[in-house]
């Protein structure tokens, strides 16, 4: 792929950089990421890849915009309040940037759909607010070897790290970390537990930047490390995450 005279200038600040360059570029307009959730996470996420020139987004959500939700979804506008958000995203994405081409599913991650939407893409970036898609994506990523890069709110933290199990010693699975999902009645959602909007902004953000380095190889993958952002305290830490060898998903015992 040749890039043409417009996108060497859009994309002139990560052409001049040495890490990314020409082949960098390229490599990030052939790339295929499937962004599950067009939320509070999926909102900076989906902005930041499509300015980067990530070319083809698949975006999964079954949900309509509502007013409620414009509080931290910076993706949405008050003029597409009641539009369903997969439609509300691809407006936004376009009005960026026009390299980048939209795949609307307007479902729920299920067990009947996660394999196909996981195979066809490749990287996963989970935003979704619910344990059965995060149990889901785990699933289907470790199995069809695709990078799953899973961030997590509270009302004023925010978990994010990324799973890469299929590559054996050292890369555990979100199933290492939690092997089973709490109850319910304890898990507060955005909606009922409210969130600090821009605590899902700077989540959604050092996502998409995770999402780029693995894309590019750049760095160090948080691969069997959990990054903890506290709001109140301003602070970040990092935890290694051990590989669980009884893991149910990619534990050697299982086999
Ligand atoms: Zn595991």
């Amino acid at each position: 792929m040749e890039l043409t005279e417009a996108q060497f200038h859009r994309y002139a600040r990560h052409l001049i950089l040495d890490e990314v360059g020409e082949e960098g570029q390229e490599k990030l307009l052939a790339s295929r990421v499937l962004v599950v959730g067009a939320g509070g996470l999926g909102s900076p996420l989906l902005l930041y890849l499509a300015a980067a020139g990530v070319g083809t987004l698949g975006i999964v959500d079954d949900d309509h915009v509502d007013l409620s939700n414009l509080q931290r979804q910076v993706l949405h506008a008050t003029e597409r309040v009641g539009a369903l958000k997969v439609e509300s995203a691809r407006d936004a994405i376009a009005a960026v940037n026009p390299d980048v081409a939209v795949e609307r599913h307007a479902a729920r991650v299920t067990a009947a759909n996660a394999g196909a939407l996981v195979a066809a893409y490749d990287l996963v970036a989970d935003g979704s607010d619910n344990f059965a898609t995060r149990y889901l994506l785990t699933e289907e990523c470790y199995r069809l070897k695709r990078p799953l890069i899973a961030a997590a709110l509270s009302p004023f933290e925010g978990q994010l790290s990324t799973f890469r199990p299929y590559l054996g010693e050292g890369h555990p699975c979100y199933r290492c970390l939690f092997r089973e999902p709490p109850p319910p009645d304890l898990v507060p959602r955005c909606e009922t537990a409210g969130i600090l909007g821009a605590v899902a902004g700077v989540m959604g953000t050092l996502q998409a930047v995770e999402v780029l380095k693995e894309l590019l190889g750049l760095g160090d993958s948080l691969s069997g490390t959990l990054l903890m952002y506290d709001a109140l305290r301003t602070s970040f830490h990092r935890i290694t995450i051990p590989k669980d060898p009884a893991c149910p998903t990619c534990g050697t015992a299982a086999a």
